[in-house]
Protein backbone atom coordinates (compact mmCIF):
# COMPACT_ATOMS: atom_id res chain seq x y z
CA UNK A 1 0.00 0.00 0.00
CA UNK A 2 1.21 3.77 -0.55
CA UNK A 3 -0.79 5.91 2.08
CA UNK A 4 1.57 8.89 1.38
CA UNK A 5 0.89 9.04 -2.10
CA UNK A 6 -0.64 12.29 -3.51
CA UNK A 7 -4.51 11.18 -4.60
CA UNK A 8 -4.66 9.88 -1.10
CA UNK A 9 -6.85 12.68 0.73
CA UNK A 10 -5.86 12.98 4.25
CA UNK A 11 -8.72 13.03 6.69
CA UNK A 12 -9.07 15.13 9.85
CA UNK A 13 -11.09 14.19 12.82
CA UNK A 14 -11.76 17.33 14.88
CA UNK A 15 -12.35 16.91 18.54
CA UNK A 16 -14.17 19.59 20.92
CA UNK A 17 -15.86 19.54 24.59
CA UNK A 18 -19.52 20.97 24.72
CA UNK A 19 -20.66 23.02 27.33
CA UNK A 20 -18.76 25.94 26.53
CA UNK A 21 -20.74 28.42 24.48
CA UNK A 22 -20.92 30.03 22.56
CA UNK A 23 -17.70 28.28 21.66
CA UNK A 24 -19.02 24.65 21.73
CA UNK A 25 -22.41 23.40 23.09
CA UNK A 26 -25.42 21.01 21.87
CA UNK A 27 -28.49 22.25 21.19
CA UNK A 28 -31.41 19.91 20.47
CA UNK A 29 -28.62 16.86 20.26
CA UNK A 30 -26.86 18.90 17.70
CA UNK A 31 -22.80 20.14 18.26
CA UNK A 32 -22.89 23.88 17.76
CA UNK A 33 -20.72 27.10 18.22
CA UNK A 34 -17.89 29.55 16.75
CA UNK A 35 -15.10 26.95 16.99
CA UNK A 36 -17.45 24.15 15.11
CA UNK A 37 -18.33 26.69 12.14
CA UNK A 38 -14.36 28.08 12.20
CA UNK A 39 -12.48 24.63 12.11
CA UNK A 40 -14.96 23.17 9.27
CA UNK A 41 -14.12 26.51 7.62
CA UNK A 42 -10.43 26.62 8.15
CA UNK A 43 -9.90 22.45 7.37
CA UNK A 44 -12.56 23.39 3.80
CA UNK A 45 -9.56 25.68 2.55
CA UNK A 46 -6.91 23.08 3.30
CA UNK A 47 -5.92 20.11 1.04
CA UNK A 48 -7.67 17.80 3.77
CA UNK A 49 -11.05 16.18 3.76
CA UNK A 50 -13.19 17.02 6.87
CA UNK A 51 -13.66 13.85 8.96
CA UNK A 52 -16.37 14.84 11.33
CA UNK A 53 -16.56 15.59 15.30
CA UNK A 54 -15.42 13.36 18.37
CA UNK A 55 -16.33 14.87 21.79
CA UNK A 56 -15.18 15.19 25.68
CA UNK A 57 -14.56 16.28 28.73
CA UNK A 58 -11.84 19.18 28.02
CA UNK A 59 -9.54 17.76 29.97
CA UNK A 60 -9.64 14.37 27.69
CA UNK A 61 -8.75 16.33 24.91
CA UNK A 62 -5.01 16.47 24.62
CA UNK A 63 -4.72 12.69 25.76
CA UNK A 64 -7.26 11.93 22.55
CA UNK A 65 -4.80 14.17 20.54
CA UNK A 66 -1.85 12.57 21.34
CA UNK A 67 -3.79 8.87 21.11
CA UNK A 68 -4.29 9.69 18.08
CA UNK A 69 -8.42 9.53 18.08
CA UNK A 70 -8.57 12.84 16.86
CA UNK A 71 -6.10 14.76 14.90
CA UNK A 72 -7.15 18.76 16.03
CA UNK A 73 -8.15 20.05 19.18
CA UNK A 74 -11.21 23.32 18.46
CA UNK A 75 -12.00 23.54 22.19
CA UNK A 76 -11.37 27.42 22.48
CA UNK A 77 -8.27 26.35 24.45
CA UNK A 78 -5.75 28.74 25.93
CA UNK A 79 -2.12 28.60 24.09
CA UNK A 80 0.10 27.68 27.15
CA UNK A 81 3.83 27.21 28.19
CA UNK A 82 2.61 23.68 29.77
CA UNK A 83 0.06 22.86 27.38
CA UNK A 84 2.92 23.58 24.32
CA UNK A 85 5.11 20.66 26.40
CA UNK A 86 2.30 18.11 25.51
CA UNK A 87 0.92 19.30 21.79
CA UNK A 88 2.03 21.81 19.44
CA UNK A 89 -0.72 24.97 18.84
CA UNK A 90 -1.72 26.94 15.53
CA UNK A 91 -1.81 30.59 15.29
CA UNK A 92 -3.97 32.19 18.00
CA UNK A 93 -7.28 32.69 16.75
CA UNK A 94 -9.24 34.49 19.58
CA UNK A 95 -8.54 36.73 22.55
CA UNK A 96 -10.07 36.28 26.30
CA UNK A 97 -9.45 37.24 29.80
CA UNK A 98 -11.15 35.08 32.62
CA UNK A 99 -14.53 36.75 34.71
CA UNK A 100 -16.14 35.74 37.87
CA UNK A 101 -19.57 34.77 37.55
CA UNK A 102 -22.32 35.35 40.34
CA UNK A 103 -25.80 34.85 40.96
CA UNK A 104 -28.22 37.44 39.47
CA UNK A 105 -30.06 38.60 43.30
CA UNK A 106 -26.52 38.31 44.44
CA UNK A 107 -27.13 41.51 46.48
CA UNK A 108 -23.10 42.04 47.96
CA UNK A 109 -21.62 41.64 44.21
CA UNK A 110 -17.86 41.15 44.61
CA UNK A 111 -15.56 43.56 43.05
CA UNK A 112 -12.02 42.02 43.58
CA UNK A 113 -10.44 38.73 44.16
CA UNK A 114 -10.61 39.38 47.86
CA UNK A 115 -14.04 39.94 48.00
CA UNK A 116 -14.52 36.16 47.16
CA UNK A 117 -13.32 35.24 50.33
CA UNK A 118 -15.96 33.51 52.06
CA UNK A 119 -17.45 31.63 48.53
CA UNK A 120 -17.33 28.93 47.16
CA UNK A 121 -16.15 28.82 43.44
CA UNK A 122 -16.40 26.75 40.81
CA UNK A 123 -14.59 25.97 37.83
CA UNK A 124 -14.03 23.43 34.74
CA UNK A 125 -11.67 20.83 35.68
CA UNK A 126 -8.22 21.40 33.48
CA UNK A 127 -8.79 24.16 32.93
CA UNK A 128 -6.74 28.45 32.83
CA UNK A 129 -10.40 29.63 35.07
CA UNK A 130 -9.18 26.35 37.39
CA UNK A 131 -5.74 27.96 37.48
CA UNK A 132 -7.54 31.07 38.31
CA UNK A 133 -9.33 29.11 41.10
CA UNK A 134 -6.23 27.69 42.65
CA UNK A 135 -4.79 31.28 42.69
CA UNK A 136 -7.49 32.29 45.04
CA UNK A 137 -6.21 29.90 47.20
CA UNK A 138 -2.73 30.05 47.11
CA UNK A 139 -3.23 33.91 48.11
CA UNK A 140 -5.19 32.28 50.95
CA UNK A 141 -7.98 33.60 49.80
CA UNK A 142 -10.53 30.82 49.89
CA UNK A 143 -9.43 27.31 51.35
CA UNK A 144 -8.97 24.56 49.09
CA UNK A 145 -12.21 22.84 50.25
CA UNK A 146 -14.37 25.92 48.84
CA UNK A 147 -12.95 24.86 44.81
CA UNK A 148 -16.07 22.93 43.22
CA UNK A 149 -14.30 21.06 39.94
CA UNK A 150 -16.71 20.08 37.82
CA UNK A 151 -17.12 18.19 34.36
CA UNK A 152 -18.21 21.45 32.48
CA UNK A 153 -18.85 25.02 32.84
CA UNK A 154 -22.43 24.30 32.11
CA UNK A 155 -22.61 22.47 34.76
CA UNK A 156 -20.69 25.03 36.78
CA UNK A 157 -22.77 27.90 35.64
CA UNK A 158 -26.11 26.18 36.89
CA UNK A 159 -25.06 24.93 39.93
CA UNK A 160 -24.32 28.66 40.44
CA UNK A 161 -27.46 29.58 39.84
CA UNK A 162 -28.94 26.98 41.86
CA UNK A 163 -27.49 28.60 44.65
CA UNK A 164 -24.95 25.51 45.69
CA UNK A 165 -21.98 27.42 44.50
CA UNK A 166 -21.35 31.06 44.98
CA UNK A 167 -19.25 32.13 42.05
CA UNK A 168 -17.44 30.51 38.80
CA UNK A 169 -14.29 31.62 37.26
CA UNK A 170 -14.88 31.39 33.73
CA UNK A 171 -13.81 32.83 30.56
CA UNK A 172 -15.34 36.52 29.51
CA UNK A 173 -17.12 35.85 26.34
CA UNK A 174 -18.38 32.50 27.74
CA UNK A 175 -19.16 34.09 30.66
CA UNK A 176 -21.66 36.62 28.80
CA UNK A 177 -22.90 34.27 27.24
CA UNK A 178 -24.63 32.33 30.67
CA UNK A 179 -25.63 36.22 31.78
CA UNK A 180 -28.38 35.70 29.05
CA UNK A 181 -29.82 32.81 29.12
CA UNK A 182 -29.34 32.39 33.33
CA UNK A 183 -29.92 34.26 36.02
CA UNK A 184 -26.23 35.07 36.49
CA UNK A 185 -23.70 38.09 35.69
CA UNK A 186 -20.23 39.04 35.43
CA UNK A 187 -19.16 40.13 38.85
CA UNK A 188 -15.54 41.74 37.32
CA UNK A 189 -13.10 40.18 35.02
CA UNK A 190 -9.26 39.22 35.74
CA UNK A 191 -7.36 40.05 33.10
CA UNK A 192 -5.45 37.37 31.86
CA UNK A 193 -4.85 38.09 28.32
CA UNK A 194 -5.26 34.30 27.20
CA UNK A 195 -5.26 33.78 23.36
CA UNK A 196 -6.62 30.45 22.15
CA UNK A 197 -5.30 28.10 19.38
CA UNK A 198 -6.52 24.73 17.65
CA UNK A 199 -4.23 21.75 19.34
CA UNK A 200 -2.28 19.79 17.02
CA UNK A 201 -0.10 16.75 17.74
CA UNK A 202 3.73 18.03 17.64
CA UNK A 203 4.67 15.52 15.11
CA UNK A 204 2.06 16.77 12.80
CA UNK A 205 4.14 19.88 11.46
CA UNK A 206 1.90 19.95 7.69
CA UNK A 207 -1.11 20.11 9.74
CA UNK A 208 -0.42 23.24 11.99
CA UNK A 209 0.77 24.90 8.58
CA UNK A 210 -2.35 24.08 6.59
CA UNK A 211 -3.95 25.19 9.67
CA UNK A 212 -2.29 28.64 9.75
CA UNK A 213 -2.67 28.99 6.04
CA UNK A 214 -6.67 28.29 6.44
CA UNK A 215 -6.83 30.91 9.28
CA UNK A 216 -5.22 33.18 7.26
CA UNK A 217 -7.71 32.50 4.52
CA UNK A 218 -10.65 32.60 6.53
CA UNK A 219 -9.57 36.34 8.08
CA UNK A 220 -8.70 37.56 4.37
CA UNK A 221 -12.28 36.80 2.96
CA UNK A 222 -14.03 37.78 5.86
CA UNK A 223 -15.66 34.65 6.51
CA UNK A 224 -13.61 35.04 10.39
CA UNK A 225 -15.51 38.26 10.89
CA UNK A 226 -18.66 36.65 9.75
CA UNK A 227 -18.63 34.09 12.49
CA UNK A 228 -17.12 36.75 14.95
CA UNK A 229 -20.35 38.61 14.29
CA UNK A 230 -23.12 35.30 13.96
CA UNK A 231 -21.73 33.79 17.89
CA UNK A 232 -20.83 37.14 19.55
CA UNK A 233 -22.50 40.03 18.38
N1 LIG B 1 -9.70 28.85 27.67
C1 LIG B 1 -9.79 28.00 28.81
C2 LIG B 1 -8.66 27.01 28.83
O1 LIG B 1 -8.02 26.83 27.85
C3 LIG B 1 -11.12 27.25 28.89
C4 LIG B 1 -11.37 26.37 27.71
C5 LIG B 1 -12.61 25.49 27.86
O2 LIG B 1 -13.13 25.33 28.96
N2 LIG B 1 -13.07 24.94 26.78
O3 LIG B 1 -8.39 26.39 29.82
Amino acid sequence: SDDDSDDDTRTIVAGTAPGFPPFEFRQDGELLGFDIDLTEAVIERSDYEFGGWETFEFDSLIPALQNGNIDVIAAAMTIEDERREQIAFSDAYYEADQSVLVRSDDDDLPQSREDLSGSIVGAQGGTTGENEVDRLIDDGIIPESDKNVYDNYTLAATDLENGNIDAVVVDVPVARTFSEDLAVEVAFEIETGEEYGFGIRQDDEELVAAVNDGLEAVTDDGTYNDLVAEWFE
